[in-house]
């Protein structure tokens, strides 16, 4: 019913794709030239890595968004070419997890500090950056094991607050945490929910977040290398026991960091996995 539905769309439409709640589509596209638009947000078509001839888009899809199709469009010098994205419902699972209280409500003198801090982030996700500070595949910034998926219902001593926006990477003592490619340091402070917290810029859209550090090693507006220490890694802000957090913010939407890097590493080599 499914293959029908698609090929019934693939009659009209260029291009049709699934894409699962949460994560984001890496479209490859025969010119580097215009603009896809989708969910009334225009994305820049991007030049290929490797081949500068070709292009590719990437288009985030927002963890809330239900079940539906949605119609898009690319807008080239040559014309415009329609496209049908069909949202799926990503197979994600829940988590119960019991921390300080105050991390749960937190104390009325902290709000300020709280919603300080998330105006402060918002800001920097909404820039866009038209530089690509990057020419090499992403890398993990800690070889580890994954303790905590990205996209789990999170429930906080008994209260569902919402989803988890990114991957834990076990770390039970500090361990250097290393930038996953080239970039500027937006952030580097402590905050109330992540700790000791750094944002990297890695242009064009695209910024890594890293959370709950015990020491960081880089301060705003610092350029960054892949691999470059950035930090060590720790227990602070609103945690269970030490750990990295580590997420992706794409056109201004969180995103699956292991699918969109494995995504986006493809464009290199097709044996390269995130
Ligand atoms: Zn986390």
């Amino acid at each position: 019913m499914k293959f029908l539905f698609l090929l019934f769309f693939a009659a009209y439409s260029l291009i049709a794709h699934e894409v699962g709640n949460g994560k984001a589509l890496l479209l490859p596209l025969s010119s580097p030239h215009g603009i896809v638009t989708l969910n009334e947000r225009n994305m820049t078509v991007l030049p290929h890595p490797l081949n500068p001839q070709l292009g590719f888009v990437i288009l985030p899809i927002d963890y809330y968004t239900p079940p539906s199709l949605l119609e898009g469009q690319w807008s080239t010098p040559d014309g415009n070419l329609s496209l049908s994205i069909e949202i799926l419902k990503a197979p994600y699972p829940t988590e119960v997890l019991v921390v300080e209280s105050a991390k749960v409500t937190p104390p009325p003198e902290t709000l300020n500090r709280i919603a300080q801090e998330k105006a402060e982030a918002e800001k920097i996700y909404a820039t866009y950056t038209p530089t690509r500070y990057w020419d090499k595949p992403f890398i993990r910034p800690i070889e580890s094991i994954t303790t905590s998926e990205y996209g789990c219902a999170r429930t906080y001593n008994g209260v569902l607050k919402s989803y988890h926006g990114g991957v834990d990477f076990r770390a039970k003592t500090p361990l250097p945490i290393l930038a996953s490619n080239d970039g500027v340091v937006m952030l580097a402070k402590d905050r109330y929910y992540s700790g000791g917290t750094v944002i990297l810029d890695h242009g064009e859209g695209i910024y890594t977040c890293y959370f709950h550090f015990s020491h960081m090693d880089v301060q705003a507006g610092e350029k960054v290398t892949r691999g470059q220490p950035i930090g060590l890694s720790g227990a602070t802000g609103r945690i269970t026991g030490p750990h990295l957090h580590f997420g992706v913010m794409i056109h201004g939407i969180q995103s699956d960091p292991i699918d969109l890097f494995s995504q986006i590493n493809r464009l290199f080599d097709t044996s390269t996995i995130f």
